[in-house]
């Protein structure tokens, strides 16, 4: 057999990456993805079949999805311009590094600093663009590093900085005092404040998009029960939007995106807003049950989530709740202080139920 035609071609860095897979396998308990339990009432799911019902199915999307973005515009109290809207914010993060991934000098890849852990997307969206990704170890409490970013971005300079608050897959809330001293080290950078679980959490940093000019703040339907939909925006400084939106593919997000996520934050916020406060309270109750297991201990949780640390090896109680039927993401693969660490997403009350159960067989 011949050579393959594409090896000459083929962009070297992809050589080191794996395309993003959803563990295999069917498992009547999944809680491994971090979306929201099926809670929605009767009367809600009602509602978004019919809202379909007068689709012109022949027809484009609006490529502004004006509506959608007069809803989050209106929901976030923003102007609808600094509003970027994409299939999923991982579709955001890519627009973004398409957009700024200019060598600051020649012969030099442009780079971004993120943590670790954290969400993989950024990582593989800048290396995939063939920008260095330069990532800096979370301290002990799993929050920022301030000083070990604080010379990261010195040396990197990097384009783009993420920062997830709260952060995946570690539940936690980055300080507040740190997230800011990042972005005042950062003038020449955009910063990426990515708020994937800002409905979890206690406080949000949106108004730091209005106090510094080099911040956007990324949200998401995916993790408050509409991860089907595949709707995330970005809410930055307008003349970043204006360009980064040149990137963005017309047709980005589907009629029933566009529709079915207007009418969630049109109408079922209540409903919404009644599902996170039931996960709130289950990711409590969940936590006190499983750092009262011998040998487990919780990170306080910020998220719809848990981060779990193991007495055992992670992937031993991985594998054994997987053989029970209940799915949850490892972490051991990574080694060193991951190798004893879970991450579980709250599920339904009878779901948490039999992860507990599942898990007290494990020990
Ligand atoms: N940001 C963070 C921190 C996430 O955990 C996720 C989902 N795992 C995303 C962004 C992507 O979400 P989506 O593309 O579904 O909006």
């Amino acid at each position: 057999m011949s050579a393959s035609p594409f090896a000459a071609i083929l962009r070297p860095e992809l050589a080191e990456l794996q395309a993003y897979l959803p563990h295999a396998g069917r498992f009547p308990v999944r809680l491994d993805a971090n979306e929201a339990p099926a809670l929605l009432s009767e009367g809600a799911r009602r509602r978004l079949a019919e809202a379909l019902a007068c689709t012109h199915w022949e027809r484009y999307p609006d490529p502004r999805a004006s509506e959608l973005r007069a809803a989050i515009a209106d929901s976030l109290g923003v102007a609808p311009e600094r509003l970027l809207i994409g299939t999923g914010s991982d579709e955001v993060i890519a627009l973004l590094l398409t957009a700024l991934d200019r060598p600051r000098r020649p012969g030099h890849p442009a780079s971004i600093v993120t943590t670790s852990p954290t969400f993989v997307m950024y990582r593989l969206s800048a290396r995939a663009r063939g920008m260095r990704s330069v990532e800096v170890p979370l301290d002990a409490q799993w929050d920022l590093d301030q000083r070990g970013l604080l010379r990261a971005i010195e040396f990197a300079e990097p384009n783009v900085v993420f920062l997830a608050t709260p952060n995946n897959p570690t539940g936690t809330a980055m300080s507040r005092s740190r997230i800011e001293a990042v972005i005042e080290a950062a003038p020449n950078a955009l910063v990426v404040i990515d708020e994937a679980y800002a409905d979890y959490a206690d406080h949000s940093n949106l108004d730091l998009v209005d106090r510094y000019p080099n911040v956007a703040v990324i949200r998401t339907l995916s993790k408050i029960g509409f991860a089907a939909l595949r709707v995330g925006w970005l809410v930055g400084p307008e003349e970043l939007v204006r360009e980064v939106d040149k990137v963005r593919q017309p047709y980005n997000l589907s009629v029933p995106s566009q529709t079915l996520a207007t009418l969630v934050l049109r109408e079922l916020g209540e409903e919404v807003r009644g599902i996170v406060r039931q996960v709130v309270a289950e990711r409590e109750r969940l936590r006190d049950a499983i750092a009262s297991l011998p040998g487990f201990a919780v990170s306080p949780s910020q998220a719809n989530f848990l981060w779990v640390r193991t007495p055992v090896p992670a992937e031993n109680v991985h594998r054994g709740l997987a053989e029970q039927g209940v799915l949850v993401r490892s972490f051991h693969a990574a080694g060193g202080r991951l190798a004893h660490q879970l991450r579980i997403t709250v599920g339904t009350p009878s779901e948490n139920e039999k992860l507990l159960e599942a898990l007290a067989r494990c020990v």
